[in-house]
Formats: C-alpha cells, sequence, structure tokens
C-alpha cells in the first residue's frame, strides 16, 4: 500500500467528501456521516481518517503513519475550525471533538471511544466564560478525563469511579447531577493525580497531543481481545481494521434544553412499525443511555404510555417525570421523525440511530442498519417489499439464515407460564423463553455450558467483556439498564433471550446470589425468562413450539420461489419427520436405521444377532455357502453351530417386521415425499455395553452370561474403529442383515401407497463393494415382487464418503442411481481428521488461521469441496441424470449449501430445526450467484 495517498475525508454540511458506498474505506459510521451531511441532515462536521491508514499503522508503525497523515489532518482540523468557528485548543470559542472507531461491519461498543477531546484546563476556562455554565463545563472535563485515561493512558477505570463514588457520597447525593461545580473541581484534581500516580506523568494538556493518543488508541482498539472475539462469534474476515471519526462535538449535557438518545425506525425486537421507537435523556450524555444508570425516556407519547403500562408507572408519575421527547421537546421530535422517514426512505432498511439536541438543536452523530432480532428482520424484510421500498431478492438476502433458529425454537407454554412463580417483570428485551441454572459470571457461563449445563447469566448490566458468557447462556438477565442496555443490543444481535433492567432483583456477587422481595436465588438455581414480555421465574418453565405463518411463511414462501436446490432432512423417527415437513422438508435425505436399533425391543434381537454372528459366518464359510437361507437347508440339529445359527436367523426374524413398522410410519409421515434409507453403518460393538455392569445386565437379559458378552465385545474391539469393520463393509460380511434391512423397506412400500423409498449403502469405497450389496438388496426386493405381485420402484444409490470413491465416481455411478455425499466420513478421510478426537486441536487450528473453521461443521471447500467436485464431475459423465444430495452435518450450513449450490447438487439434506435456514440459504445462493 503506498503512503502517498488520501487518508483524511472530511464531512460536513454540503462538503462531504465521502460517500455511502466508501463503507470498506470510511467505515461504516464514517460512510454513513458524510452521507447524511450531504442529504443536507444536521450532522456535526468532522472527518474520517481512512481504514487504509488502520492497516498502515500496523504495518508501517506509528511514526511513520501519522508522519504521513499530519498535513492532511491538519488541513482538515483547520477546514473543521472554518465550518465551526471555533479553534482547537484555544479559546474563546474552543473546538472540542468526539473521536470514535468505525469498521466496515458494525461492532457495536467493541472499540473505543474518547469523547470532549481538546480541554485542558485553558480551554476548559475559555468554555466556562463562553457558556457560562461552569458546571456542565466541568463535568464535561472529568468525563474526558476519565474515559482518556481509560482509553489511552489504560488506567484502572475503578480508581476514577471510586472517586466519582467518594464524592457522591460525601455530598450525600445519589446521582451525578448532585455534584456542583465546586466538586467537581475537587473530583478534576483527583482524577489529574490518579493519573500521575499510575502513569507516573502528568495528564496530556497538549489538545494535538491528545489527538494523535486518541486515534492510535482507536487504531489499537482494533486488536484488542473483545473486538478480536466479537469479529470471530460474528465471523467478521478481511478487513482492513477500523477507520477513526473525528466530529466536533455537541453537548446533549449543557442543560435542561439539551438531550441525547437513540432510536430506532421500527422495532428492534418485533418489527412493527407502529410508532417510532427510541430512549433520550435529558441533560445527558450519550454513554449516560447504554450505561443505564438513569431511566431512559421514550420518544414518542404512544411508547411512553406502553412502558409506563409495563413497568407499573402511573400515567401522572410518567407526564412529570419520564415525558416522551413527543412532550419534552416537540419540535425536535418533529424533525427527527421527519428524519427517520427520510433515512428509511434513503437506506431502504430499519436505521438505529444516535442524535443529540444541544441547547433546543437537533444533531444528527450516526445512522446505521439496526441490529434486530430474528423476528424483526423477517417482518421488516415482508414489510419493507409490501411499501415497495426493496424488491423480493432483496428481502431473502435481508434475513440471515442461522438467525431463523431463533425463530424456530419453542416458546413457553401459555398454560405452564401461568402457573409458574412469576419473581419480577423486567424489559422484554431480546424475544424467546429460556430456561436454566443461575450463573454470575461470564466465566462461569463459559464453564457451566462447557459442562453440559444451561445456564442463565444474571448480572447487574453487563459489558463487552461479557460476550463469550452471553454467546453460551441461555438466556441473560440483568437488573439495570435500558432496551438499548449493551445487554439488549448484543443479546438481539446474538438472539439470546434477555430479559433487561429488573430493577427489584439485587445481586450479591460476592455471596452468588440474588434476592428479590426477600426471596433468595442462589447460582445454580433454575430459573426461566421471557424475553417478550421480560417475565422471570423461578424454576423451569415448559415450552411449545413457535408459530411458523405470519412472516416468517412468507420469508420461507420468497426463499422457496427462489432456491434451486432442493432441501430434504436427516431424520430417523416419525416425530422428527413430521417436524422436519412442517419446517419444509421434502423428503427425508438421511434416514440412519442403526437409531432404530437402538429402541426396545430391537436392540436386544439385535444384540442376540450380534453376539453369534462372527460364528455364523464362520460355519458358512466352513459349509462354503452364500446365504445364511441356504445354510439353513443344510444344517441339521445335531451339526455343531447349530444353535447359534438358528440364533442369528430368530433375531434377524424378529428385526424384520419391527424394521417393517419402522418404514411404514415414516413413509406416512412423509406423505408421498422420498425418503432415503442409509442401511446399517456403525461398528457392531457399538451396540454392546463396555463396562461390566452394563454387560451383566445384557448377559442376564440374553440368557447368556457377562463372560460371553465380554468375549464377544473384546473381538469386536477395533484399535481404530472408524476405519474398521463399517458401513458397506458389515453388509458384506454379513449380507443377511443387508437382506433383512431390503426386504423391510420393501414390504414397506408395498404395503404404504405412494411411498418412495430409496436404499442407500454407505462407506462404499469400491464399486464392486455397492455392487454386490446391490445384488442382495435386489434379489430381495424381486422376491417380495413376487411373493406380493406388486411392482416396486426403489432406487438404489450410495454415500460418497471415502475419498476413494470421490475419485472414482465414474465407475461408482455405473451401479448408484445417486449419491449422497457424506461430508462427515469425507472430512475425516479427506483431512485425516478423526470424528472423535480431533475437538482437541481443530480449535486451535481454527483460532491460529490454518482453518478457517472448524472442517467439522463448515466445508472444506478447498480440500474436501474438491473431492465433492471432481465425483459431482465423474458422476455425472456416467449417469447424466443422477440424484445428487448432501447429508452431512454441513448440509445444514449456509456457507456449505453456498458451495453447494455452485457445485450443482440436487438438494441438500439436514436436521428439522435447519431445514428453514437451509431453505433461506439455499435461495440467497441462487440469487447471490445471479447477481
Ligand atoms: C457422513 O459421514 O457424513 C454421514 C452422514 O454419515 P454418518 O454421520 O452417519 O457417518
Ligand atoms: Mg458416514
Amino acid at each position: 500500500m503506498s503512503i502517498d495517498k488520501k487518508f483524511v475525508y472530511f464531512f460536513g454540511a454540503g462538503a462531504s467528501e465521502g460517500t455511502a458506498q466508501m463503507r470498506d474505506l470510511l467505515g461504516g459510521k464514517g460512510a454513513n456521516l458524510a452521507d447524511m451531511a450531504s442529504l443536507g441532515l444536521p450532522v456535526p462536521p468532522g472527518f474520517t481518517i481512512t481504514t487504509e491508514a488502520c492497516a498502515m499503522y500496523g504495518e508501517i508503525g506509528k511514526e511513520k503513519l501519522f508522519e504521513a497523515i499530519r498535513p492532511q489532518v491538519n488541513a482538515a482540523l483547520k477546514r473543521l475550525e472554518e465550518a465551526t468557528g471555533k479553534t482547537f485548543g484555544k479559546g474563546p470559542h474552543p473546538l472540542l471533538v468526539s473521536v470514535r472507531s468505525g469498521a466496515a461491519a458494525s461492532m457495536p461498543g467493541m472499540m473505543d471511544t474518547i469523547l470532549n477531546l481538546g480541554l485542558n484546563d485553558e480551554t476548559c476556562q475559555a468554555m466556562i466564560e463562553l457558556t457560562g455554565n461552569e458546571r456542565f463545563v466541568l463535568d464535561s472535563y472529568r468525563r474526558f478525563i476519565q474515559m482518556f485515561s481509560d482509553v489511552v493512558l489504560h488506567v484502572n477505570f475503578d480508581e476514577f469511579e471510586h472517586a466519582l463514588e467518594a464524592a457522591k457520597k460525601a455530598k450525600n447525593v445519589k446521582l451525578d447531577t448532585g455534584l456542583d461545580a465546586a466538586d467537581l473541581r475537587k473530583l478534576i484534581a483527583e482524577y489529574k493525580a490518579i493519573v500521575r500516580n499510575a502513569t507516573g506523568s502528568d495528564f496530556p494538556s497538549d489538545p494535538m497531543e491528545q489527538l494523535y493518543r486518541g486515534a492510535q488508541a482507536v487504531f489499537d482498539s482494533w486488536d484488542n481481545p473483545r473486538a478480536i472475539r466479537y469479529r470471530q462469534l460474528n465471523d467478521i474476515r478481511g478487513l482492513l481494521g477500523t477507520a477513526v471519526n473525528i466530529q466536533a462535538m455537541v453537548f446533549g449535557n449543557s442543560g435542561n434544553n439539551s438531550a441525547t438518545g437513540v432510536a430506532f425506525t421500527r422495532d428492534p425486537s418485533t418489527g412493527d412499525n407502529e410508532f417510532f421507537y427510541g430512549e433520550f435523556l435529558i441533560n445527558a450524555q450519550g454513554e449516560d443511555v447504554v450505561a443505564g444508570i438513569r431511566t431512559p425516556q421514550q420518544i414518542t407519547i404512544k411508547g411512553s404510555r406502553k412502558w409506563a403500562e409495563a413497568q407499573g408507572v402511573s400515567e401522572e408519575d410518567r407526564k412529570n417525570n419520564y415525558p416522551s421527547l413527543e412532550e419534552a421537546m416537540p419540535e425536535c421530535f418533529k424533525q427527527l421523525d421527519a428524519i427517520r422517514i427520510k433515512l428509511e426512505n434513503h437506506y431502504k432498511d430499519m436505521q438505529d440511530l444516535e442524535f443529540t439536541i444541544e441547547n433546543g438543536k437537533l444533531y444528527m452523530l450516526q445512522t446505521r442498519n439496526g441490529k434486530r432480532t430474528a423476528a424483526a428482520a423477517v417482518k421488516i424484510a415482508i414489510d419493507l417489499v409490501n411499501e415497495k421500498l426493496i424488491d423480493e431478492k432483496t428481502a431473502v438476502l435481508r434475513v440471515e439464515p442461522q438467525q431463523l433458529d431463533q425463530l424456530l425454537h419453542p416458546v413457553f407454554v401459555k398454560s405452564a407460564e401461568n402457573k409458574a412463580e412469576k419473581l419480577c417483570i423486567g424489559l422484554p428485551a431480546s424475544p424467546g423463553a429460556a430456561t436454566g441454572q443461575v450463573v454470575f459470571s461470564a466465566e462461569d457461563a463459559e464453564a457451566w455450558a462447557e459442562a453440559g449445563k444451561k445456564v442463565i447469566l444474571c448480572r447487574i448490566e453487563t459489558s463487552p467483556e461479557d460476550i463469550g458468557g452471553m454467546h453460551v447462556a441461555q438466556g441473560i438477565l440483568t437488573t439495570r439498564g435500558g432496551m438499548t442496555s449493551h445487554a439488549a443490543v448484543v443479546a438481539r444481535g446474538m438472539g439470546r433471550c434477555c430479559v433487561a433492567g429488573c430493577g427489584d432483583i439485587e445481586i450479591d456477587y460476592e455471596k452468588r446470589t440474588f434476592v428479590i422481595e426477600g426471596k433468595v436465588v442462589k447460582e445454580g438455581d433454575f430459573i426461566s425468562l421471557n424475553g417478550s414480555t421480560g417475565a422471570v421465574y423461578l424454576g423451569e418453565v415448559e415450552t411449545v413450539a413457535p408459530e411458523l405463518s405470519g412472516p416468517f411463511g412468507d420469508i420461507m414462501k420468497l426463499a422457496d420461489k427462489y432456491r434451486k436446490l432442493g432441501v430434504r432432512t436427516n431424520a430417523d423417527t416419525p416425530h422428527d419427520t413430521e417436524v422436519a415437513v412442517k419446517f419444509g422438508a421434502e423428503g427425508i435425505g438421511l434416514c440412519r436405521t442403526e437409531h432404530m436399533f437402538f429402541e426396545g425391543d430391537r436392540v436386544k434381537a439385535f444384540r442376540r444377532m450380534i453376539l453369534v454372528c462372527e460364528r455364523v459366518k464362520r460355519i458358512k464359510e466352513a459349509m462354503d455357502v452364500r446365504s445364511v437361507d441356504e445354510l439353513l437347508s443344510k444344517i441339521t440339529p445335531s451339526d455343531e453351530g447349530y444353535d447359534d445359527v438358528m440364533q442369528f436367523k430368530s433375531a434377524l426374524d424378529t428385526l424384520l417386521p419391527l424394521q417393517r413398522g419402522d418404514f411404514e410410519a415414516m413413509f406416512k409421515a412423509l406423505d408421498g415425499r422420498p425418503c432415503i434409507i442409509r442401511f446399517l453403518d456403525p461398528p457392531l460393538h457399538e451396540f454392546l455395553p463396555h463396562d461390566e455392569k452394563g454387560q451383566a445386565e445384557v448377559a442376564a437379559e440374553l440368557g447368556t452370561t457377562a463372560e460371553k458378552i465380554r468375549n464377544v465385545v473384546s473381538s469386536l474391539h477395533e484399535m481404530n474403529p472408524m476405519l474398521g469393520h463399517r458401513g458397506c463393509r458389515l453388509g458384506i460380511s454379513y449380507p443377511a442383515v443387508t437382506a433383512m434391512q431390503a426386504h423391510a423397506v420393501a414390504e414397506a412400500a408395498a404395503a404404504v401407497k405412494g411411498s418412495k423409498p430409496e436404499i442407500m449403502i454407505p462407506l462404499v469405497g469400491n464399486v464392486k463393494e455397492l455392487a454386490a450389496q446391490k445384488a442382495v438388496v435386489l434379489k430381495t426386493i424381486a422376491a417380495v415382487e413376487k411373493e406380493q405381485n406388486v411392482k416396486l420402484d426403489i432406487k438404489i444409490g450410495t454415500m460418497i464418503e471415502v475419498p476413494r470413491a470421490a475419485v472414482t465416481a465414474d465407475k461408482i455411478a455405473e451401479e448408484a442411481e445417486f449419491f449422497s455425499f457424506g461430508t462427515n466420513d469425507l472430512t475425516q478421510m479427506g483431512c485425516g481428521f478423526s470424528r472423535d478426537d480431533a475437538g482437541k486441536f481443530l480449535g486451535d487450528y481454527v483460532k491460529w488461521g490454518i482453518y478457517d473453521y472448524d472442517p467439522f461443521q463448515v466445508l472444506d471447500t478447498e480440500g474436501v469441496g474438491e473431492l465433492v467436485r471432481i465425483a459431482v464431475g465423474k458422476g455425472r459423465s456416467t449417469r447424466k441424470d443422477i440424484t445428487l444430495g448432501i447429508c452431512g452435518e454441513h448440509g445444514g450450513e449456509p456457507r456449505t449449501i453456498a458451495f453447494c449450490h455452485e457445485v450443482g447438487l440436487n438438494y441438500v439434506s439436514c436436521s428439522p430445526f435447519r431445514v428453514p435456514i437451509a431453505r433461506l440459504a439455499a435461495a440467497q445462493a441462487a440469487i447471490r450467484s445471479a447477481k
């Protein structure tokens, strides 16, 4: 990158150098500030130092970069002074600025911000003379010292908080506003002493030094741990860094005719467009709104009344103490409401706005596409189509597929919720229902979740450090803060249920308890949260399936209209099948029959078969017969092993009707949709217990000795079972099992009219394996057809999950009518990572960037994907109309789905709850690839 380029872009009324399209260079905030100024909105002027400067800062270091950008910064500052009529670092009209981060992708609260920069003793005095408001200026000064010292000088924030608390205590006041000018002067002196003590130097008084150190801190904050974690969790990659926005300060804390607030053009929780949704505080700075120390007021009268009702605040109390902006500052409200409409029409999306009112004049500080819950995302996308602001394809692209997950999961059963013991009502900050055990720190949340527990993270308020814990929690409960507090905003973005601002709850971090009206709730106790109403309950509350009609149904219809990929499901019970069909599955892409063997009587019969299968195989070989039927016709009761052969046969006879019943139930649930039945796959030892107690129990159940069970387990033992005797290798050794399964499928197909079974042979690596198994299947089907005098149409295909199968797919397609990519095993064998053991190091691999994602979750398109590409090409070269699908875990993962679309698969198959996600992701892939 050349150092000789434009690094600084000015913005201001009619004079913006940047545009909305320059997000990558100016960051979202910088680009939109420039854009808003160009639209003629009241934006305080300023300038943006580009993300390229941030990248250069990392490359060539601070000295060289600052030397290169200094002339541009000086010129921009001069322009800013002209635009504002103020001077930076000098009276009589000192220019104060804010210094804020802003990357191309929104990362709320993750990086640093400094307000009131440019204050020192001299400019402070000039400001006092200018405004005649000593208290306000001193309050700004002490805030600046505190923020700058925290962000730039890394002085412990708590020290300032302690000093502030002590000052309030000495004065016997609760709020900062209770401190007068003299108190603040004393506090400023204390703050400076704290800085001197901590750093060994005086607080920097040169505004230019403040500016550059501030900019440097913003650049550094790009790589602070919480920003890195945020990017990881939100999969934000490939950005240059953050821009730095330096903007003339306007003051929402300069008196009772001033205010500051944040607003959403539509409700970010529900997507409703009923009223202008937002919060503000009179005589405050932005941080006060998000910090949740004071109770924010609502923008509209309607919103304010709704809030008061939920909070149990009387109309009288509301009007006197918490009036809406519409009531308190009607002119500013009108202007802001007009701006809301203008911005939505301009950006064609719901906006998240920050504004400040200084002495009755409104300023816009930020606009960006607002973070929203899945319910809101879906409703807003559909509403914007209906309002003709966006087209259908744009609407489909507006909803994050993974986010749909929030809409698919249960909500509380009404009657159970009605009966539950309500502890209190907080703010419904992020919808959904959550039940879990109480923990009081993000670290505990992560540790408990790691141990498999469901937790509710309870905090007085959350901070960006808590995001790891928030991510793993079922729900989040805070006792402070409003709908735009950190907890609320982040939880909505994550799709986590959140109840915020439960002021009646008192948390004691030390005792690990919270108290509500005398009731003590301890760490580990269960509570339940309703994020849609704000209710908090003691204990666990039963949940119910969600509503799938309305805007959700509409967006799914649009997805179906534009997608090219089919979407099937992986299911092996009628219940899961019904759920998946409700979610829109077009058939079953993988029915793992072994799961059926684990149930009740089946496992008993299956174990009886396993106990003797090796012995029967040996007898067959000794008697030189090819099938169990042939063996039965030759063997007599006096022959050795006769009882074992009979046990084998009777076990299979027991299993046959059970399997047939299973398949019939599946076919009925599918109601004419296709069903791929995958034949027995796991190694047989998985069906027997490995512990002594379990073995004794099975022995008693099967009427044999524990020693016999132990011996069979040890004879089935393999060093490497995932590469051992499993998949079609079992069917090759024990064709009678394959025949029994084929028999059950054929009879069930004959019994259920309209069923469409497809038989899938697993773990094929060599076409001869498939040919051998197919022969058994065909013979069995023919026998059933003859016996029942029916014609059955049952396709036979295979999984492509062994690399050898992928590279010989042309040969395999000679036998297979369809392929389904088993990308779990294909990843295991393609990358050489054990499915069972790779968890130990794959986390590090992803952290170090060796793999971008865990290859068992997101398909490694470069390697394993290449095997898929080869197999697609070779498969189709032999059989043009071969049906191709995927049924590994990757089949429900949006990036992998885009890959499947690109390589031309016919369908993806995934677990029932991922079916809607897959439908939407498939549509997005089709729309994007057509662009
Ligand atoms: C696969 O390997 O991708 C697959 C679907 O089969 P299983 O997970 O049952 O091995
Ligand atoms: Mg497999």
